[in-house]
């Protein structure tokens, strides 16, 4: 054991990846002095370790746009040609960068233990090969991607979706030669799931990815040039922060009175599996039809403020947000604005002499003005929600909750139903509230086929059941057509439709579903392993409405379902390669058997809780304490979380 060596300084920058380098520069450009220490060898995180080297949407302002530059030139002698930024040059120049800052760089350092007094973070420890080292700092940063400081000081945390606990899908891109152009890509494609916050999952999903990476097509001859030494993880921690960021806030483009950035992007959901996604989700993609469009909104400083812990700030992707925001908030870009963010507030707290959370935003917010990561007008502009019908831009109109109430705008959404533009004004019709509901009434007797199914729909997300029988008729029919968009991620009018009658718990669908259920009838733009976990969830939210003379037949559809061959093995990665969600499918389906008062289902989940993939336990111990606290009464159900 190598004794235990310490040295102070103003900020503790732990994680040398995209978010990282930007807050050590920041904060040493702000006069602080800086150490970052990082796991790895070298600096760039995702975009130089696991090869990620494009940047995607995100918002493009700060120090990093001329450090870009500056990496293109280093690129320029280093030669050779490459898709995006050159991962190499990227290092380079950003190192060279942080020693002019005099920034101490540690590499190998792996963060094992917070310092506490009291909530207050006042350093980390550190574990090398060579020595154990601890780092006290005024400040510390949190950029290690999954917020592991913040879960060594015990504060809150979320992961993965709500349903399942899963984690959106990881990748190890591979770079290759590409054929027509002689340049170097990579390839971004999706392996499977991941728990980021177990090494031994980790470990398991490297080992699964190498094996599958040979099967890719692009990689044939001698096209491979290396494969990224990191996996590529897209979601891990998010703690928990003052305020907690939602994809609605982006969608609306919401103002914060302490914004800080602006983030930019969509729901850029990998997960082909939408039943398991948040109800918000199903209805943003499902039914609206908005898997592509851009959004983004004001980042607040209280995101990066954990909720509890002190003297430390996040500054990642673990940021403040829900899960489903982590799938558009976490392109580069982005992330290296928080970290510029992020050293910014750091630097000004040590010379204030303030902790993180009494911070005066309206000072930091200036600095950030001169830093070029906000601008003058960004904070008293009006929001600019994103959705529009399409001859409006967003500048022409500002549409908010109370002018789409306006008679003449209401009147252009209904007109607008029925046809490609009923996302949209589908979105509006929900978002202007109850008071719409009588004049929905109105038009769903007057209209008829695709529009009165729109209305149908709008009706449903105000909670109202008046055009109820219409998305049966829908779900009945089968109807195929769909929204505009990617087709892999928006599905048929049918499926939308089904979404909806789960939200108003409407079981005139049971014996069409039963039906669904074994007879499918899958297509590109829904396979049958979606259509099978669409049925299992309103299956679920009607299973207390079902009457007992159904009961057995219920059941013995289920079971049937879990005895067939092949069952999940249509799920696919986005690179066409071949995995299997049958475990996905199997707890879901017996999730339901409990509800059906059939313990078979527990004996099911029970085996999933020994499995060696950390996401199906994870699924299973998530799915059976839902169980047992449905079968608690409120005052009781403490116990059962312990
Ligand atoms: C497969 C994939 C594809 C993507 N595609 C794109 C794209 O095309 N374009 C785009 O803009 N964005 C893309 N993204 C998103 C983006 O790259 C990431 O969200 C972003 O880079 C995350 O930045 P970060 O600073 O939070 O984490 P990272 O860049 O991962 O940095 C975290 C750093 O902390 C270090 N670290 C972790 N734990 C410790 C510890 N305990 N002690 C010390 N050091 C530690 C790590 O080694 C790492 O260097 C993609 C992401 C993935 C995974």
């Amino acid at each position: 054991m190598h004794s235990m060596k310490e040295v102070n300084v103003e900020v503790l920058v732990v994680g040398g990846g995209t978010a990282g380098v930007s807050a050590a520069l920041a904060a040493a450009e702000e006069g602080a002095t800086v150490c970052l220490a990082e796991i790895g060898s070298g600096v760039g995180g995702v975009g130089t370790h696991t090869g990620v080297h494009v940047y995607y949407l995100g918002t493009h302002t700060g120090m990093q746009r001329k450090l870009d530059k500056e990496i293109q030139e280093v690129a320029g002698n280093l030669g050779g040609k490459v898709k995006g930024f050159h991962p190499e040059a990227k290092k380079i120049r950003l190192e060279e960068r942080l020693a002019q800052n005099g920034v101490t760089i540690l590499y190998d350092h792996l963060a094992v233990q917070v310092i506490l007094e009291g909530k207050r973070v006042t350093g980390v420890v550190f574990e090398s090969p060579y020595e154990v080292l601890s780092v006290r700092a005024k400040v510390v940063l949190d950029c290690t991607g999954n917020g592991d400081i913040c879960a060594l000081a015990d504060a809150p945390f979320e992961s993965g979706r709500e349903w399942d606990g899963v984690m959106h899908a990881y990748s190890l891109p591979p770079r290759y030669l590409k054929e027509e152009a002689e340049i170097a890509d990579f390839l971004n494609f999706d392996v499977g799931w991941v728990d980021s916050s177990s090494a031994r999952d980790v470990s398991r999903a490297l080992l699964e990815a190498r094996k599958l990476l040979w099967d890719l097509p692009e990689l044939g001859g001698d096209r491979l040039i290396a494969v990224g030494s990191q996996l590529g993880v897209r979601e891990g921690r998010r703690i928990v922060g003052q305020y907690v960021l939602t994809l609605e806030d982006l969608a609306l483009d919401r103002r914060f009175a302490d914004v800080v950035m602006r983030c930019y992007s969509h729901y850029d959901n990998h997960a082909m599996d939408l039943a398991n996604e948040s109800r918000f989700a199903q209805i943003w993609e499902g039914v609206i039809g908005a898997w592509k469009d851009r959004i983004g909104c004001d980042v607040p400083y209280r995101s990066f403020v954990p909720v509890e812990t002190d003297g430390l700030l996040i500054a990642c992707r673990a940021l403040s947000m829900d899960h489903d925001t982590s799938t558009a908030f976490r392109m580069q870009p982005d992330m290296h604005c928080v970290g510029e963010v992020a050293g910014t507030a750091a630097a000004l707290c040590v010379q204030t002499g303030c902790l993180p959370r009494d911070l005066e935003v309206s000072a930091l917010q200036r600095r950030l003005i001169n830093r070029g990561v906000l601008k003058e007008g960004e904070l008293v502009r009006q929001s600019a929600p994103w959705l529009t019908l399409d001859d409006d831009t967003r500048e022409q109109r500002n549409w908010t909750v109370e002018t789409v109430r306006r008679p003449e705008v209401q009147r252009r959404l209904i007109e607008a139903l029925g046809t490609e533009q009923e996302g949209p004004a589908i979105w509006w019709l929900w978002k202007s509230g109850e008071k719409t509901i009588p004049l929905l009434k109105e038009t769903l007797t007057k209209s008829e086929g695709k529009q009165q199914r729109g209305v149908a729909m709008a009706l449903a997300l105000l909670g109202d059941r008046a055009g109820a029988a219409c998305l049966v008729r829908a779900v009945e029919e089968e109807a195929l057509d769909a929204p505009p968009g990617f087709e892999r991620f928006i599905p048929p009018r049918w499926i939308a439709c089904l979404i909806l009658l789960k939200e108003l718990q409407e079981a005139s669908c049971l014996e069409v579903m039963l039906d669904r259920l074994q007879r499918r009838n899958p297509t590109a733009r829904l396979p049958a392993f979606s259509q099978i976990l669409h049925v299992l969830h309103y299956l679920i939210a009607v299973s207390e409405q079902i009457p007992p003379d159904t009961l057995a037949k219920v059941k013995q559809a289920v079971y049937q379902l879990l005895a067939e061959p092949g069952l999940g093995e249509d799920w696919q990665v986005n690179m066409e390669l071949d995995n299997s969600i049958r475990w996905n499918i199997e707890m879901t389906a017996a999730y339901l058997l409990v509800l059906l008062g059939e313990d078979n289902g527990y004996v099911i989940l029970d085996g999933y809780m020994t499995d060696g993939r950390a996401y199906a336990r994870n699924m299973a111990h998530r799915l059976k304490v839902r169980l047992l606290q449905k079968a608690v009464p409120q005052d009781e159900r403490m116990e059962v979380q312990h």
